[in-house]
């Protein structure tokens, strides 16, 4: 019988590579308690419909890359692609209204059929922030200082630059986007087709479009400042001002877009030049036109996803989980008390493990390549006085150990 393969673009992780994700998840959890973002849970599966409706049929996470499948019932089913949209449909279905200006964070695996490569999967996982129902620029200041205290929190903040843009009011939108159907339309011979299909439906996708042609004509494609309305000017100086206020760095980036259509005023980006092609690690923005989208009444918001494996693989390699004591039984009396030993140990709060094959070279070599500091040996002859070898795995030091009052001896 052949072994059957995982998924393409899937991962199964042990030791290292696991603990990596859970470091992020952890950070995450901090900064998340400190900035009081409430901790909400929302389906891996939404009607199709959330997502479709939302996130908009032009881009590419709807065109192309959803999970979508007929459950047994016949309703039309996706995995979700992020949580943005699933968490404004809670908003609406599950009165969360009531509590708005709601902030909240979750995080979890998203589905995306994409071609897999470094950073880029079809099951990843995302860190995700989001404030709802407010409609103030400090709103999107804190959003934006949570995201930067994420990145210091995992020691990478120094890598990593926020790019800022704002996207403007409607009205502002509405202008830009007719400038550059008309800057794109002047070179529509020169651009995939993908953006040839984009030009009269959504010309803002072109301008996040990753294809090296239709970069270079998005490169000099008229900025959004000759459009925006002295409102929507006003919004972004109070957005900036308050970063600084807060010390959090940013870079104008004034072509920069988001690749969901939900977004107005701020819209931004965490980068790093370490992750090759993949460099985007936190992103988001302002959606004031979402909730609408799902049928809800108008709710300013404002939030951001971060990729957790792409933030695992810049952050130092995290401590493994090892534990703080072996035990070593030499004999079978000493086996099973070595059982007692261990559930006292336990219950205790010790971090202890039992090392049961082989000879008792073999038994401590494996004690000692579990990363444990000490090792407990426990013979027959020395149990019948109560007593234990307590061996420091790495200088070798050995001393008897009585086994009363054990856990207490072992966390002094
Ligand atoms: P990209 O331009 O890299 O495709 P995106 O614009 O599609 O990103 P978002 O929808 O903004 O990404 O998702 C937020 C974050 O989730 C990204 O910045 C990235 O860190 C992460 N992410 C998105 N898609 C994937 C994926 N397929 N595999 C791993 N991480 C991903
Ligand atoms: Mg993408």
């Amino acid at each position: 019988m052949t072994t059957l393969q995982p998924v393409r673009g899937t991962q199964s992780l042990l030791g290292e590579d696991a603990d990596r994700l859970a470091a992020v998840v952890a950070a995450f959890d901090r900064v998340r308690r400190l900035f009081g973002f409430r901790r909400v849970e929302v389906p891996v599966i939404e009607p199709t419909d959330v997502f479709a409706r939302s996130i908009g049929e032009t881009t590419d996470i709807v065109s192309k890359e959803m999970y979508t499948f007929a459950d047994r019932g016949g309703d039309s089913i996706t995995l979700r692609p992020e949580f943005t949209a699933g968490i404004a449909r809670a908003y609406l279905s599950e009165g969360w209204q009531q509590h708005a200006p709601l902030k909240v964070a979750t995080h979890g695996p998203a589905f995306r059929y994409e071609r897999p490569q470094k950073g880029r999967f079809r099951q990843f996982h995302q860190l995700d922030a989001e404030v709802i129902g407010a409609a103030e620029a400090a709103a999107d200041v804190e959003i934006l200082c949570f995201g930067d205290q994420l990145l210091r929190e995992l020691g990478i903040g120094d890598g990593v630059t926020l790019e800022l843009n704002t996207l403007g009011d409607p009205q502002t939108r509405e202008a830009w986007r007719a400038a550059l159907i008309e800057h794109f339309s002047a070179h529509r011979a020169d651009l995939s087709e993908d953006s040839v299909a984009r030009l009269d439906r959504n010309p803002l996708r072109i301008l996040d479009s990753k294809d090296p042609g239709d970069r270079a004509i998005a490169g000099s494609a008229p900025p959004i400042d000759d459009y925006l309305t002295p409102e929507a000017a006003d919004f972004f100086a109070e957005v900036t001002a308050g970063l600084d206020a807060a010390g959090v760095e940013w870079t104008r980036s004034p072509r920069l877009v988001r690749g969901l259509d939900y977004y107005r005023h701020t819209a931004f980006e965490f980068v790093t030049d370490r992750l090759g092609a993949q460099g985007t690690v936190i992103a988001g923005g302002r959606y004031d036109g979402l909730i609408e989208t799902l049928g809800g009444p108008s709710t300013p918001a404002v939030g951001w996803a971060a990729g957790i494996e792409r933030l695992a693989m810049m952050i130092d390699t995290p401590a493994a989980d090892a534990p703080d004591v072996v035990l070593v039984p030499l004999g079978e009396r000493a086996e099973a008390e070595a059982q007692r030993i261990l559930s006292v140990l336990r219950r205790a709060g010790i971090a202890a493990d039992m090392s049961y094959r082989g000879n008792v070279k073999k038994r401590l070599s494996r004690a000692s390549a579990s990363g444990a500091a000490r090792a407990l040996i426990i013979g027959d002859d020395e149990l019948a006085k109560g007593e234990a070898q307590l061996k420091i795995l790495d200088s070798g030091e050995q001393r008897s150990i009585p086994l009363h009052g054990l856990a207490e001896a072992l966390k002094a």
